[in-house]
């Protein structure tokens, strides 16, 4: 019933958490699996992960792991979703886009441009004489539980929708049918810049929301009239960090409080589904977070799902690298 794969990744330290004095490496690796967790007490957990990428890990590895075959199965049409969870700074963008989305540098390019260059390497090249394909790219933001359309700033309240045949979908959201990998690319470049437009404009910081990114594969035979169509969904949550309570108030505290909500409702979902007993029908709480709810044909079912827990190896984040490093152990096993 497990299709999920829990990996988790270390930057390398930063230039800050190199500068400071007491600060050291809190993991020691045991091997690709296994690795053994200092916390601020000196006390040792033992993680075990599908994957364990470590400092000195490339882009191109984690791609392979976690994200071809979510890749080539959406051709067979079976939905994936690839999410990246942590704390602000410790690699869920640079995992996600790399140093940049357009960055020319191969060996830096994160998974969403890698993404798109194997699906079109798949679909080209099970591409039959009677079959047509097309890819549809959509990218949303959540931020508050509102719906944002980053291709169309002024669509902001987007509603979640249940279709028979086409599962959830997400009504008068833009979709950008993309020809090939560069028009791909062009059209994500442009939805991270109006990301960043409206977060100017409504002076939020992007680690407070969800970046949604939505690939729709449809395959059409010809000849037969019939069609079929997957999904692939990358997800770069917003930072798992708690936000002090004391102190924190107004719209930080909302902030954090609606975070904290959808974070824990996403752990929920999939421990629901981890832990379901085979042919007994169990609550999903699907309709618990809009992000939930988007992912909802996405993440379940006969989809796969692939959840990378992002980590700074520092000594000076550990408690909050324990926190993700347990949201990971609790999506796994159960
Ligand atoms: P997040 O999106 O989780 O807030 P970022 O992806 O923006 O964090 O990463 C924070 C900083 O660390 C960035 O400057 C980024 O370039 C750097 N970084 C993160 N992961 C890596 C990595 N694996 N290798 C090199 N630099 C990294
Ligand atoms: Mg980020």
């Amino acid at each position: 019933m497990s299709n999920i794969t829990v990996c988790a990744r270390f930057r390398p330290l930063s230039s800050k958490e190199e500068r400071i004095d007491d600060s050291s490496v809190c993991i020691r690796r045991i091997d690709t699996e296994t690795f053994v967790f200092k916390d601020e007490k000196e006390e040792d957990f033992t993680f075990s992960f599908d994957r364990v990428f470590y400092e000195k890990s490339e882009q191109a590895d984690v791609y392979e792991f976690l994200a071809l075959p979510i890749v080539r199965d959406a051709v067979n049409a079976i939905n994936g979703t690839i999410i990246t969870y942590g704390q602000t700074g410790a690699g869920k963008t640079y995992s996600m886009e790399g140093p940049g989305i357009l960055v020319c540098d191969e060996t830096k390019k994160g998974l969403l441009p890698r993404v798109v260059v194997g699906l079109f390497d798949t679909l080209n090249r099970s591409d039959g004489e009677d079959i047509k394909y097309s890819i549809k790219l959509s990218m949303v933001e959540i931020y508050m539980e509102k719906v944002r359309d980053l291709f169309n700033l002024s669509n902001d309240n987007i509603q979640i929708k249940e279709s028979k045949t086409q599962g959830i979908i997400l009504p008068g959201v833009a979709e950008k049918t993309v020809q090939n990998p560069a028009e791909a690319l062009q059209s994500l470049s442009r939805g991270i810049a109006n990301r960043a437009v409206g977060e100017t404009q409504m002076n939020m910081a992007s680690s407070r929301s969800h970046c949604v990114y939505i690939f729709t594969i449809l395959q059409e035979y010809t000849k037969h009239k019939r069609s079929k169509s997957g999904k692939v969904i990358l997800v770069d949550l917003a930072g798992s960090e708690k936000v002090e309570k004391t102190g924190a108030e107004g719209r930080v505290l909302e902030e954090a409080k609606s975070i904290n909500k959808s974070l824990s409702s996403l752990g929920n979902v999939i421990n629901a589904l981890t832990c379901g007993l085979p042919g007994k029908a169990n609550h999903i709480p699907y309709r618990d977070s809009k992000l939930t709810r988007i992912l909802q044909d996405a993440l379940g079912g006969n989809s796969r799902t692939a959840l990378l827990c992002c980590c700074s190896p520092s000594s000076l984040n550990a408690s909050e690298t324990l926190s993700t490093l347990r949201f990971g152990a609790r999506a796994k096993h159960v």
